[in-house]
């Protein structure tokens, strides 16, 4: 497993979480997943679905990634999701986040052999 697959799995997997966080959440797992060390990422999101359904959206039609590129893949259905946002005035090191859970339909930019996630592109 590469490094860029490494990490997305820690920034945005949480497949084990219950999809209805409470508002602790993000605070939490943002800290957790190193995500607030130098500086608080100011928005983030974990996904609640199992990693082998996600690796799976890269087997969907290429699309163009907000970057340019057309590596990117969107899921076919929605999928469970926690956004996390930095509140305002939130000030490192004490990162303060909005949690809010939905469900959508999700991109991914896809890379390698084999072929899987390494960001999330929506
Ligand atoms: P963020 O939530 O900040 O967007 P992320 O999931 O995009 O996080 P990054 O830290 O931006 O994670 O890392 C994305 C990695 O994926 C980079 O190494 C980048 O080179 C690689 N990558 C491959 N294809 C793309 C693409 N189409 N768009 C953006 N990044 C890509």
């Amino acid at each position: 497993q590469g490094p860029g697959a490494m990490k997305f799995q820690r920034q945005h997997m949480d497949s084990n979480g219950n999809p209805q966080p409470n508002s602790n959440y993000c605070d939490q797992m943002m800290k957790k997943r190193k995500m607030t060390e130098g500086a608080c990422k100011p928005v983030n999101t974990f996904v609640h679905e199992p990693l082998k359904d996600v690796e799976a959206i890269c087997i969907q039609p290429n699309i163009r990634c907000k970057n340019g590129q057309n590596n990117c893949h969107q899921s076919r259905s929605s999928m469970r999701v926690t956004d996390c946002r930095l509140t305002n005035g939130s000030r490192y090191p004490n990162c303060k986040y909005r949690t809010s859970p939905t469900k959508r339909q999700i991109t991914v930019a896809c890379v390698g052999n084999p072929y899987v996630p390494v960001h999330l592109d929506a």
